[in-house]
């Protein structure tokens, strides 16, 4: 299988932030590899612009190490790199002053695709509109980029929105969730769309329930700080999982097009049922050999912030009614995985008795690691012993079933740029999108903020606080195992 490339437009991209950890570890090596492998055209421009003094070449020689140590030494052979570096200029650009401004508008160009991609602290997102818009940078057709965190709450999104909205309209601005530029998930469109099989069964008549699980193995580590202001619900759930989450339970859109798809996401979000504080636990890491525990990490002891979050959620529409999403997310766990599960009801009746009960068919979709999706199917034992059921997978990873190409998946923020230069902003949040899941959100935290609610500890390398597994027991479910 052959993948195809083809090249997008000619393009200016001006990155805010550009000598920073996002822009070192995942945009510059995101560009530099779709440069390799011939997405980008010979006149395109990356230009990186920060608070910190650099001339073009230091600049290069830094983003020379970033490919060096986050692009696959396959990729790296010095002429591409050096082909690639000549497009890149630096300028060095304060977003809250006057620095570097009428120099960025002298270096803009006519005729290719504007895009701004503002890698820089939130504080600064409204800076940079208001800035581009006053000195005459952007265009009605420019488009800016903008990171996480959007906003804190209801209150500080809305804010953002109208601030970008005072300076681009929003088909200009792409919010980014780089979630949604996982190869699985779009596949999850594609399986629940593209084939018979599954859209007939996907509703609460046939199944149980669905689980949603983002384990990570490592701590808060470096962004203690950033992440004890935040939360699992936050960081995670309010974003990440609320897009797993609409893009399973979402209605076929009309079409694969970027407000089709967005309306049908925004309509899951509107029929989120609150949830009641017995269906949430939250939880803390403790420390071990292996490392310090969350309130050490965040040096803060009195801190109530969880690293870890299990909540059952109920979508009150038609389809849903009484089919559980069960989510859960959270750090130090024992593996770094990510999974979605469709958990299918039971047949409602076993023609092979008692004994022989058939269990139900589970279909995974995994994120990470292995990329792919997994059914499970009951089927006879082999051999002569009568009729014995047995459960087998039917596995298909991506990398097993479509070869050498599959290794060369685009990660999620090569896909993502590409969208912004073609203009595709299907797998970018709307805003109010972002201030839907906002206002589902707010009141849940806000409930758990006012009772002084304690994070229960777990233990590092666990599946997180026994509460949790508590939460789907009292139902007579089980969590699937956390494993790599
Ligand atoms: P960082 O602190 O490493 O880099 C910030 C960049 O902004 C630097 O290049 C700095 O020079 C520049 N900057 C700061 N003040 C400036 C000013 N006044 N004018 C011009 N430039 C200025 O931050 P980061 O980790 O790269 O994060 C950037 C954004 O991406 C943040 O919004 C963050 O929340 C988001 N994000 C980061 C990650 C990650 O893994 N690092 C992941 C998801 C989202």
């Amino acid at each position: 299988m052959v993948s195809r490339v083809i090249p997008v437009d000619p393009f200016d991209l001006i990155i805010f932030g550009g000598t920073g950890d996002l822009a070192r570890r995942k945009i510059l090596p995101a560009l530099y590899r779709r440069f390799w492998a011939g997405q980008m055209p010979p006149e395109a421009r990356i230009i990186g612009a920060a608070r910190a003094a650099h001339d073009d070449a230091e600049y290069r020689a830094m983003i020379r190490a970033a490919i060096g140590e986050f692009v696959a030494p396959e990729k790296q052979e010095p002429a591409t790199v050096d082909a690639f570096l000549e497009r890149v200029r630096y300028l060095t650009l304060d977003a809250r002053g006057d620095d570097g401004w009428d120099a960025l508008c002298g270096m803009m160009r006519n005729g290719v695709v504007q895009a701004f991609y503002f890698s820089v602290g939130p504080g600064l997102f409204g800076d940079l509109a208001e800035r581009l818009h006053r000195h005459g940078i952007a265009d009605a057709e420019s488009r800016i980029v903008v990171e996480k965190p959007f906003g804190h709450d209801l209150q500080s999104a809305r804010a953002l929105n109208a601030t970008l909205a005072q300076h681009f309209d929003e088909h200009q601005i792409y919010r980014i969730d780089h979630y949604l530029g996982k190869e699985t998930v779009q596949n999850l469109m594609a399986v629940r769309f593209g084939n018979m099989l599954f859209e007939p069964l996907w509703n609460a008549r046939n199944v149980d329930h669905i689980q949603i699980t983002v384990a990570e193995t490592v701590g808060v580590g470096g962004r203690g700080d950033y992440y004890d202001r935040s939360g699992a619900m936050r960081d995670m759930v309010q974003n990440h999982m609320m897009q797993l989450l609409c893009l399973i339970a979402m209605e076929p859109p009309y079409a694969f097009e970027s407000d089709a798809v967005r309306d049908e996401k925004l309509k899951v979000i509107r029929a989120l049922d609150p949830v009641a504080p017995g269906d949430i636990v939250r939880g803390q890491y403790g420390g071990d050999s292996g490392g310090p525990g969350y309130l050490e990490d965040v040096e803060n002891p009195d801190s109530l912030t969880e690293s870890f979050i299990a909540l059952k959620v109920h979508i009150s529409n038609w389809r849903w009614k009484g089919t559980p999403f069960y989510l859960r997310t959270g750090k130090r766990m024992r593996a770094r995985t990510s999974e979605i599960a469709i958990v299918f009801k039971d047949p409602p009746h076993s023609i092979f008795g008692v004994q022989e009960r058939q269990k139900a068919n589970v279909l995974v979709i995994r994120l990470q690691p292995n990329e792919g999706i997994n059914l499970r199917v009951t089927i006879k034992e082999p051999g002569p012993g009568g009729m014995r059921l047995v459960e087998v997978p039917l596995d298909m990873s991506f990398k097993e079933a479509l070869g050498p190409e599959a290794e060369d998946i685009p990660d999620a923020y090569e896909r993502l740029i590409m969208d912004v230069i073609r203009g595709n902003q299907t797998l970018f949040m709307r805003g109010d999108e972002v201030e839907a899941a906002w206002a589902w959100t707010d009141p849940i935290i806000a409930d758990w903020e006012e009772r002084g609610d304690r994070p229960r500890l777990y233990e590092a390398g666990s599946s997180g606080p026994e509460d949790a597994l508590m939460l789907m027991h009292k139902d007579g479910r089980r969590w699937r195992e956390v494993k790599a």
